[in-house]
């Protein structure tokens, strides 16, 4: 898999991080089964969800922009003609169409193509919005003033592509069409013959209009987000070891790929490859069963997971009683160090193997420090190559390596 974009790289490593309380995972599969009536994620995966959200209207969100941006460029060519606009209408009118609100719909378009990720981009679109409908009822009332009316619920039309196409947060919608009533009802307490332009029919259709859009809006949010949450389980499904609640292989591999971009790209200098394999574990199954040796996995996967608490760092199970550490940016010096006090991490938990020498759980630790240009595939190895190393001279020992050009792929120099 290629990883070309920083944006990328950081859903990829969100992914592979992620690390969710068992409870929410719980409130999850309630919202993906619809077992539940709460729709609210809890508060980090919320913002996640906004986040994704936003993203996913962005084309919707500029299209809006671009559509009302062309509507104002053009409005001198179009509205005279299509309305018959008399001469007298035609300067205000065209100072504000191309003066004022083309600039913002410009800026608004911009905003969504470069700004999605903040939340600042969406009360931009409200606030620009809310100025056209403002700008609208405006026009409604000079073309009134010289009695050339306007049809007065044309301002409808734009909550209604608001609610339908931005897909907001149900507030934000509903607090878009409280106060696009309240610029309606104050043009026309401002200047009241404007008000009496909307006649009972065309306040029940404005009505019925929104209503309906708000309900189709707050319908196709909650599948929205029930389908989400099903993503979301299947992600965590698909990157969990499901005994130890570990990143799994393909987790690592991904984050290997993140991070050696990041190597590549000058950003990082070092990481640490550590392959760590619990020694003689056959013989704890064959002594106290095999439950005995989940708990064990379990427990020597929590110590692990203590060793890699920077965010870019990972400890992921591997294999059955194998698993593998990454420390980034990280030197052979550095890594040397904390690799030796994972080895007594986990002779220190002091878990009974009475088969094995010395009468506790160990494991031996085989590591490549390496620099950026190295594939997964020859990383791994040089890895694997000092753990069989670390065995053959007796178990519960490190061998690091270090692999500094990708020409040599194999161990040049054993540091430990
Ligand atoms: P060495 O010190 O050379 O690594 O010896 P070992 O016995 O640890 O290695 P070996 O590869 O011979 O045996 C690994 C054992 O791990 C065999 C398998 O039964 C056990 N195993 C693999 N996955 C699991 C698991 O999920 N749970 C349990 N309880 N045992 C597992
Ligand atoms: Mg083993
Ligand atoms: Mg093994």
């Amino acid at each position: 898999m290629l990883h070309r974009q920083s944006a990328a790289d950081q859903a990829q490593q969100t992914r592979v991080q992620r690390n969710l309380a068992p409870a929410d995972v719980r409130l999850l599969e309630r919202i993906a089964t619809t077992a539940t009536r709460r729709y609210r994620f809890p508060a980090m995966l919320e913002n996640e969800f906004q986040t994704y959200v936003r993203a996913a209207t962005r084309t919707a969100r500029i299209c809006l922009g671009l559509i009302t941006l062309l509507m104002f460029v053009c409005a001198p060519a179009w509205v005279p003609l299509s309305l018959g606009e008399p001469p007298l209408m035609t300067r205000p009118m065209h100072w504000i169409e191309l003066g004022v609100m083309a600039p913002l719909f410009a800026a608004v378009c911009l905003v969504q193509a470069r700004y999605i990720a903040s939340d600042l981009s969406e009360w931009l679109l409200i606030l620009a919005f809310l100025l056209e409908v403002v700008c609208i009822e405006v026009i409604v009332h000079l073309a009134d003033g010289i009695g050339y009316p306007l049809e007065p619920s044309l301002s409808v039309i734009i909550p209604v592509s608001i609610i339908i196409l931005a897909r907001m947060r149900i507030a934000r919608c509903l607090l878009f069409v409280g106060l696009y009533l309240a610029i309606v009802v104050l043009t026309g307490w401002l200047w009241p013959n404007h008000l009496n332009l909307r006649s009972p029919t065309g306040w029940l259709m404005e009505i019925l209009l929104l209503s309906i859009a708000l309900l189709g809006a707050a319908w196709s949010k909650l599948s929205f987000r029930r389908q989400w949450a099903s993503n979301l389980l299947l992600e965590l499904m698909a990157y969990r070891d499901s005994l130890t609640a570990l990143p799994n292989r393909r987790a690592l591999e991904d984050h290997y790929h993140v991070l050696s971009q990041a190597l590549a790209r000058g950003q990082k200098k070092h990481l640490i490859f550590a392959l760590i394999d619990l020694d003689h574990f056959k013989l704890i199954n064959d002594s106290y069963g095999h439950e005995y040796g989940d708990g064990v996995l379990v427990e020597v996967g929590l110590t692990l997971a203590q060793f890699a608490r920077r965010p870019l760092d990972i400890a992921a199970r591997v294999g059955g009683e194998e698993f593998a550490l990454i420390l980034h940016d990280c030197d052979a010096a550095a890594g040397e160090e904390r690799l030796e006090r994972l080895l007594q991490s986990i002779r220190g938990l002091r878990i009974e193997h009475k088969a094995h020498e010395g009468g506790v759980v160990t494991c031996s630790i085989g590591a490549a420090a390496l620099g950026p240009g190295h594939s997964l595939h020859d990383v791994y190895r040089a890895a694997d190559e000092c753990l069989y190393q670390a065995k053959r001279e007796g178990r519960d020992r490190l061998r690091l390596v270090g692999i500094d050009s990708p020409a040599q792929g194999s161990p040049e120099s054993a540091v430990a």
